[in-house]
């Protein structure tokens, strides 16, 4: 690992210089009586299934099979909790306190920003254009890209917009700042655009990072298993810091399951159901008089803008109908976030909302 490489030389030295924890598991393999991690001999409280190993750090069988999800080989993966966790890790390794910088785009997905904030490093800030939909603004990214800004965090599809964002310009970007920042493609939703991954270009693009998540597509968002997608340089990296074990047993089970032929198949027809109530509900939201407008969505979810955000939040929560009010985020006044439930859920939301 040299440090004039395009990515590991925008690390924060100190992490680049640390020597992790080595976990017990990664020290030991093919033993028979298990006597070094000070685990139990047993799970007193259950019999089947035992839980008093430390599991894995990365398990292979889980990786192995995200790998054949994503297109990628296992060594550009890094299993977290919940993606959540990967945008922590990416702030903690780039970062340093009071110096460095990342930058946003909203309105956008907020643990960017809280990560940032946990982290003391600064956020940058260029809005999406509102125009038609929410687009990019590749100059005035690049033009803010200072040689503090370490990260910028993209979003596609976009929360809580809901859009795709467009691939050329996000991978312009990426090229125009290999060596001088880190370009994070968040692709939590993107099971429900049904266009390619971004994936494709890591080989070329070794400042790219892509993340992904099991929270949406597979509906699993209770087992929290995110994936960052990487240069298995920056991977390497980002296993020094992580927990030593970030992938409980149970979590383990649940994510072997959903990536199982069987559950990819159930995955596959989950999202084609949702992709169908979005088209749908956005149908027959642009219908009722309090709506103003229906913004394209790529995602599971649909922003809508209202006449009165207040009175459309107010009679849904007033019927046990929770939705999410979007109003105070950059160029979203009066917009209203819904996720795709069921359809029953899906018109219960529909009722409230036309009679507002
Ligand atoms: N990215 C985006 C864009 C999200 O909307 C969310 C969750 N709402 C996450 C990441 C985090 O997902 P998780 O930690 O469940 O993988």
């Amino acid at each position: 690992m040299s440090s004039a490489d395009p990515v590991l030389s925008l690390l924060r030295p100190e992490i680049l210089a640390l020597t992790p924890y080595s976990s017990a598991r990664k020290e030991s393999s093919g033993g028979r009586v298990w006597l070094d991690a000070n685990e139990n001999p047993q799970t007193p409280s259950a019999g089947r299934p035992l839980h008093n190993r430390y599991p894995e750090p990365q398990p292979p069988d889980l990786i192995a099979r995200l790998a054949g999800y994503y297109g990628v080989a296992a060594v550009n993966l890094l299993v977290t909790r919940g993606s959540d966790e990967g945008i922590d890790l990416l702030l903690r390794a780039f970062c340093r306190a009071e110096h460095d910088s990342i930058l946003i785009t909203p309105p956008t997905y907020g643990m960017y920003a809280v990560s940032a904030a946990i982290q003391n490093a600064r956020v940058v800030i260029v809005p999406l254009v509102v125009g038609d939909n929410f687009t990019l603004n590749p100059d005035a990214i690049l033009a803010a890209c200072s040689p503090a800004v370490k990260l910028v965090f993209l979003c596609s599809p976009n929360n809580p917009t809901g859009a795709l964002l467009d691939r050329t310009t996000v991978l312009r970007l990426v090229v125009a700042l290999r060596g001088r920042a880190v370009v994070v493609v968040d692709e939590a939703y993107l099971e429900f655009a049904g266009t390619p991954s971004l994936t494709a270009e890591l080989a070329a693009n070794p400042n790219l990072v892509v993340l992904r998540t099991l929270s949406k597509a597979f509906g699993l968002a209770g087992v929290r298993c995110g994936v960052t997608i990487a240069n298995p340089a920056l991977i390497g990296v980002l296993q020094k810091i992580i927990a030593p074990y970030p992938v409980p047993t149970p979590v383990l089970q649940a994510a072997l399951t959903a990536l199982s032929p069987e559950g990819l198949v159930a995955a596959r027809i989950s999202v084609q159901g949702l992709v169908a109530e979005r088209k749908r509900l956005a149908a027959a939201l642009a219908k009722l008089p309090v709506v103003r407008r229906v913004w394209p969505s790529d995602s599971n979810f649909l922003l809508f803008e209202v006449t009165d955000s207040a009175r459309v939040m107010a009679a849904t929560r007033a019927a046990g109908v929770v939705l999410r009010d979007r109003s105070r985020d950059h160029g979203l006044a009066n917009c209203v976030r819904i996720t795709m439930g069921t359809p029953e859920e899906n018109n219960a939301a529909l009722e409230i909302i036309a009679r507002v």
